[in-house]
């Protein structure tokens, strides 16, 4: 099943979505989901997890000699974050586009970033910028049983094909 929606309709390209901690606390965990869920993305894994400095070092490798990598680390480990994989046709690029802007304050109202946040250092979301980076943040992110592969009830309504 998954080897032929691979060939037929390549709707299975998953991204790595993650809330910050400062979307959790907010209580942002649920408008956030709603968004990828109403776009007609699949959900294939999901878990709330405190990740340790080391973790969230390997996470964000390709940053360590900027400027704000240190504070960068700080927040993220600040407390629980909830990580997803989302699953659907273009979901890496479509993904980023539903996140918006890094810096929230040049995203415009109606993307998660330029509805819910101000600074670029509390973003309150992830998404992964490749489809290769995804593949790498999955396995970091998520033991293989942890993704889920299933068909959506919803697939043919949401894909022609
Ligand atoms: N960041 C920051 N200051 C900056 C640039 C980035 O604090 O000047 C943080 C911000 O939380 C961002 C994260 O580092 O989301 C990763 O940066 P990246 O350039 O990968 O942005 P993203 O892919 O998250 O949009
Ligand atoms: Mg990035």
């Amino acid at each position: 099943e998954r080897a032929r929606l691979n060939d037929d309709t390549m709707s299975n390209e998953q991204t790595f979505i993650a809330i910050k901690p400062d979307g959790v606390q907010r209580g942002l965990i649920g408008p956030i989901i709603s968004r990828f869920e109403a776009r007609g993305y699949k959900l294939a894994a999901i878990k709330l997890m405190t990740a340790s400095k080391d973790h969230l070092e390997k996470h964000y490798e390709d940053l360590s000699e900027k400027p704000f990598f240190p504070g960068l680390i700080k927040y993220m480990g600040s407390g629980p974050i909830c990580a997803m994989v989302w699953e659907g046709r273009d979901a890496v690029k479509t993904g980023r586009a539903l996140l918006g802007a890094t810096n929230p304050l040049a995203s415009p109202p109606g993307t998660i970033r330029g509805d819910y946040a101000i600074e670029t250092g509390r973003n309150i979301c992830h998404g992964s910028d490749s489809v290769e980076n995804a593949k790498k943040e999955i396995a970091l992110w998520f033991k293989e049983g942890e993704v889920q592969t299933y068909k959506s009830a919803l697939h043919d309504w949401i894909y022609e094909k």
